[in-house]
This record gives structure tokens, sequence and C-alpha cells, in this order.
């Protein structure tokens, strides 16, 4: 989350303890072998509410304190976003520190495998940035502690149509909040990003008749996306300020600044890319006081979290897309608490988080 700052200097004097105390995380685990060339940091948040599950990115940072940090700071993120999807999930990331186009091996990923095993499930891998299907596959060969494989495997597969279910449920619910009520039918949407999330999201507005705007660097996909659903093609530069009822921000993070929140014409952003927020109290609040309602990402997307959660419990596609049906309520909730507390609907999203977590800590507390 972007309020969250940790301070560790362990170049001249070893103060990585002194860093640590500013933060709440339970366990920073160093794995170091020579053999493979594997340096790694596994971050565990919070086990709270279940294992901490998180990706492993791989990564050439300059200096190893931004590994540090990255992996702390992602896995604080995951553990908000998997207690706010209602899921038995702390939160954790790896990083791994090498280029992934020459340093990576099978060696090297199951050597990885091997330290998180040794963890005893309390961290659950997956793939992310620099980390791929094909690696987690080694890592499943030291460890069952690893989620993101292939449907041949037992994985749930290409999360993205679960991630484009939980975005338009997220987009439903913030209409409801809006308008009075969910139906979309008539309503114009700019969705910038036509990935693989956001080809699966035009296909779920298509059906429920919105008049569709859309943006993509990727000339191809966006001449193919607008013969596909009849969608007006436009600059990804003009998408933003485009005067339609919601903006589905689909591609980049930081796409909510001081630049393009003066643009907005919307009465909504709801998409599903990772950190739109450039700074998440700032630029919630820029858009609190527009009277735009903004769903905030990391409960609008968690459709993949809960998709590869599922697989862990035994993955069936049905159970993964009804809980993330779920991302609809939970949104009207978080606007009913922003309402409440007079918060931006991203601080009360974080709010919601840690309620549940307070919450179960309190059941937890007998045996
Ligand atoms: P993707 O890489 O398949 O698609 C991103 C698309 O955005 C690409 O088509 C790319 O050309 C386009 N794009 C990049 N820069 C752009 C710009 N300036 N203007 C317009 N288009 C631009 O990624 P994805 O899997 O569809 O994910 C989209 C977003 O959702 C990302 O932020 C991702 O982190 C987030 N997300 C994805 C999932 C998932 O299940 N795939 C889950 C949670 C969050």
């Amino acid at each position: 989350m972007g309020d969250f700052q940790v301070d560790i200097k362990p170049t001249t004097q070893f103060e990585l303890f002194a860093g640590l105390e500013s933060t709440d995380h339970e366990q920073i685990v160093f794995c170091q072998d020579n053999a493979t060339g594997l340096k790694a940091i596994i971050a565990i948040h919070n086990t709270v509410l279940g294992p901490g599950l998180g990706g492993t990115r791989m990564w050439m940072y300059n200096h190893e304190k931004d590994a540090i940090k990255d992996a702390m700071r992602l896995s604080r993120g995951m553990t908000y976003k998997a207690a706010v999807a209602g899921l038995n999930l702390g939160g954790a990331k790896a990083v791994i520190i090498g280029d992934p186009k020459t340093q990576k091996s099978e060696a090297l990923m199951r050597k990885f495998g091997r330290f998180v095993e040794n963890l005893n499930g309390k961290y659950i891998t997956a793939e992310d940035v620099g980390t791929t299907t094909r690696d987690m596959e080694y890592v499943a060969m030291e460890t069952k502690n690893v989620v993101g494989l292939p449907e041949i495997m037992g994985g749930g597969g290409d999360p993205s149509p679960v991630t484009a279910y939980g975005t338009y449920m997220g987009i439903k619910a913030s209409a409801k909040k809006t308008y009075g009520s969910d139906s979309l039918s008539g309503k114009s949407v700019a969705v910038m990003g036509i990935g693989k999330v956001g080809w699966h999201l035009l296909e779920y507005l298509n059906k429920e008749g919105v008049k569709l705007n859309i943006a993509d660097i990727n000339s191809g996909i966006l001449e193919k996306a607008a013969n596909e659903f009849g969608a007006i093609p436009v600059s990804s530069d003009d998408i933003v300020g485009l005067d339609v009822d919601i903006f589905a921000p689909c591609a980049l993070g930081g796409i909510l600044n001081d630049q393009t929140i003066p643009q907005l014409k919307c009465q909504i952003v709801a998409g599903a890319a990772n950190n739109q927020l450039e700074d998440e109290t700032l630029h919630g609040n820029m858009l609190k006081n527009m009277g735009i309602v903004y769903a905030p990402d990391f409960v609008i997307n968690s459709g993949g979290l809960i998709n590869v959660y599922s697989e862990h419990t035994g993955y069936v596609r049905e159970i993964a897309m009804n809980q993330t049906e779920n991302i609809y309520h939970t949104i009207l909730d978080i606007n009913k608490m922003a309402d409440e507390l007079g918060v931006n609907n991203q601080i009360a999203a974080i709010k919601h988080a840690e309620k549940r977590i307070n919450d179960m800590m309190h059941v937890h507390s007998t045996y």
C-alpha cells in the first residue's frame, strides 16, 4: 500500500532490525545458496487469517535493501487483499534477486522450492513478475505449497477470466451506489488496457448493452476489440478524460494522479489495474471530493487471488466464480463504511480488511 515506509540501512552499519521496528511483519526469511546462485527473500507479513500467500518476483534490484523493501511492501498488500476478499489467507511475498532472462535455472527454482517447503505451509508461493508457470512446476517438485499451476497439474489455469468477472461485479456494485440500480444497460464505459483481463471484461459489458470506448497501446488488439464488441477506439491519452459514466483502468498502476484526476468526467472509476492511486490518501481524497465513486483496486481485482486460493483447497472454477461474485457486496459494504467514517473508499477498504483481521484474532484466541 502506498503509505507504507520502511527504512533499512544495512550498508555501513547493520541496522536491519531497527528498520523492521517500523513495520509489523512476522518474519523475513533470507535464502542463500552458492551452488545455484539463489538469493531470495521471503517476507511473511501476517498469518492471523491463514498461511501467507503471495507470488515470487524475480528482478534485478540495484540494492539488496530495495529487494527487502519490495518484498515487505508487497507482502503487506497481500494481507489486505486476502482479508478483504474474505479468504482464510494471510499476506506474504518472495523476491529472487537476479535477471530472470539469464540467471534462472531448474536447480535455482527447485532450491527456492526447498526453502518454501522448509516453512511448513506458513508461506504459499505463486508466479509473479519475472517468474512463469513453468518455474512454478519446478517449485512444485520440491513443495506442495505452490499455486498457479497449469490445469493439467490440478491448477486453476489463467486467472484473468475470474479477475474480469470480479471487476464486472465491482462495476455493477459501484453503479448501484451511484445510480440506485446495478443495471449497466445503456451506460458508457471507457476501458483502458485490452489485455487478458480487459478483453474478458469487454465480453461481460458488451453482453449487458454497454456503450464501449477502448484504448490500448497495442493497435492490433485495439482494432480486434473494436470489431468484436462494436467499441469506439480512442488514444491512451484521451481515454482518461472521455465524457463517460464509468472509467475502467485495466492497464497500468499509478494511473490516478495529479495530472489525470482533474481530467475525469466520469462518476465511477472501477477497473482491474493494480495500484491505481499514485498516493492512496491524497488521490483517494481527490476522487472523493469530486464526487467520484472509486472501487478500491485490491478489492475489485481480487478474483485472481480467489482463483489461486481455490486451487490450494482443490480447484473448482464454479466455486472460485461464486466466491468472486461476493466482490459486489464487499464494494457496497466499503462504500457504506466510507460514508459512515467520512474517509475515501481506499482507506475504508483498508479499515475493512483490518477489522476482519482483528475480529478473527479474537476468534482464534481460544482453541
Ligand atoms: P496484460 O498485460 O494482459 O494487459 C495489459 C494491457 O494494457 C496490454 O494490452 C497493454 O498493451 C495495455 N497497456 C499498457 N500500457 C497502456 C497504456 N498506456 N494505455 C493503454 N493500454 C496500455 O495484463 P492483465 O493480466 O490484463 O492485467 C491488467 C491489470 O490488472 C494489471 O495492472 C494487472 O496487474 C492487474 N491484475 C491482473 C490480474 C489477472 O488475473 N491477470 C489480477 C489482478 C490484477
